[in-house]
């Protein structure tokens, strides 16, 4: 079914929302935005919310070295008919103690965070508020639709996709499973339960997000507290979600237009260590063995946050990837974490450049992490991220395909005493490598040889093993 791109689905317009849903503070955050996608958000928020649910809008410069974002917008903003504040960061901040700063002068009973290149669609707001009216202790975004950053051109995003992360701890858009359909009947006007938020647009309530402990301040400039709160809101006791009829678009540029002083790589990974380190128990495992230059990162003092956990009584990063994101890419249960290493050779399994639907590869162990870390897991997978082991044909050779969870030709089964991997279809064992590439895994008919002997590292060893 056709539909115009500005409009969630004709089902969603049917909906009818109470009248005194909570009022919403936006707080748009800002360092060296340009104009027009400034005020294109601006004006998107005034034009398509309903005076009455709107307290106010507050912008944030976050130290922003542009002259038009000074005076000239004090002075703009100035006569438009909804209030608008202007406060400047003294020096720049980063989004998180922006956003914070933003939040704690705003006074509408819900906080609703924008980027500052954004275009809310009409019914946008309603639909978000009204399911915080129903629970103020869920958190819930938009859908996310996508402005180009070349032509401005506006197309819908999908409701078929979630939010989750791999095991660098980057955000990622996944597909949503059958059990979220299964649980909403079908019904894709109801909102997707998402084990992650993108970050930058979604609304609380005000106390709610006093209660569950706000932000990280201790995180700098940009990165890792998307999944810092999503974590944070489903170990302790909310729930996030991501309500289909509301559409806000956002202009996903390709490069940043601001600097990460220090480096971003920096930036980057000291936040997502405080993230691992506060959160993730010993799953945070998975995201330093495969980048293990990240553990050289000073994340600071955390001690505010571990004792945030407890005082909330925050259940355990297992419970979540048990009850909110069973799908993802790391393991709830797994036998070995790490290397994968030949006996005969000494090499270890290499996937390369992380590709799908390429072959795995077999080269000098170098103990960096990256394409060398794989993980048996519980179901008996041999995974790293979200690409699997797989064999389709006998004596054929090993690719790395997207896991399926059905077993079939991503099935493996390791003898401990023998050192084989046998794949269970083909019933052949992995072998060093093909007749005709030395390069080349493949499975071949058992035969005991030393070539068909592996080592799987076990970094970490769970209970099960
Ligand atoms: N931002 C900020 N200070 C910073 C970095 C970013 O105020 O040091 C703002 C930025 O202007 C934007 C929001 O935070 O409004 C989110 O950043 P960005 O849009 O670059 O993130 P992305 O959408 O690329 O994830
Ligand atoms: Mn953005």
């Amino acid at each position: 079914m056709m539909r115009s791109c500005r409009h969630a689905s004709r089902r969603c317009k049917t909906k009818v929302y109470l009248d005194d849903l909570p009022r919403t503070s936006v707080v748009i955050v800002f360092h060296n935005e340009a104009w027009t996608t400034l005020l294109r958000t601006v004006h998107s928020v005034i034009d398509r919310s309903p005076r009455h649910l709107l307290e106010e809008i507050v912008l944030v410069d976050d130290a922003s070295e542009r002259d038009f974002l000074k005076r000239q917008l004090e002075q703009y903003v100035r006569k438009l008919e909804v209030p608008v504040r202007v406060i400047r960061m003294e020096q720049r901040s980063g989004l998180i103690r922006a956003r914070l700063k933003g939040a704690s002068i705003s006074t509408g009973q819900v906080i609703t965070f924008l980027d500052a290149h954004c275009e809310c669609t009409t019914g946008w707001l309603e639909p978000l508020l009204a399911r915080i009216k129903l629970d103020k202790k869920t958190v819930v975004c938009p859908i996310i639709d996508v402005i180009s950053d070349d032509t401005f051109e506006y197309m819908a995003g999908s409701d078929m996709t979630y939010g989750g992360f791999n095991w660098k701890l980057n955000f990622r858009w996944y597909p949503v499973p059958q059990r979220e359909m299964d649980r909403r009947k079908g019904d894709r006007t109801l909102p997707v339960r998402t084990p992650t938020m993108a970050g930058g647009l979604f609304s609380i309530d005000r106390d709610y997000f006093q209660e569950i402990g706000t932000y990280d301040a201790g995180m700098d400039i940009w990165g890792g507290e998307n999944l810092e709160i999503s974590f944070r809101i489903w170990q302790c006791g909310g729930t996030l979600e991501i309500v289909t009829c509301s559409h806000v678009g956002h202009v996903f540029r390709k490069a940043t237009p601001y600097t990460f002083p220090g480096g971003t790589g920096q930036i980057i990974n000291k936040n997502n260590r405080r993230l691992a380190e506060v959160w993730m128990d010993e799953f945070k495992n998975f995201f330093y063995i495969i980048s293990p230059g990240v553990t050289k990162v000073d994340y600071g003092e955390i001690s505010s946050r571990t004792s945030l956990r407890q005082r909330l009584q925050c259940k355990p990063f297992s419970w979540y990837l048990e009850n909110v994101y069973p799908d993802s890419q790391i393991p709830r249960y797994y036998y070995s974490l790490g290397e994968i290493r030949n006996v005969e050779t000494n090499q270890c399994l290499d996937n390369m450049a992380r590709k799908e639907n390429e072959k795995v590869g077999i080269f000098n162990c170098h103990g960096m992490g990256g394409n060398q870390v794989f993980s048996y897991t519980a179901n008996k997978e041999i995974r790293t991220d979200d690409l699997c082991l797989d064999v389709s044909k006998l004596n054929g050779p090993v690719m790395m395909l997207k896991c399926h969870h059905l077993k079939g030709n991503q099935l493996w089964e390791y003898d401990p005493v023998k050192l084989s991997l046998v794949h269970v279809n083909s019933n052949q064992c992995l072998d060093k490598a093909s007749e005709d590439d030395s390069q080349v895994p493949s499975v071949r008919d058992c035969t005991g040889s030393r070539s068909q002997q592996w080592l799987l590292r076990n970094v970490t060893l769970p209970e099960i093993f």
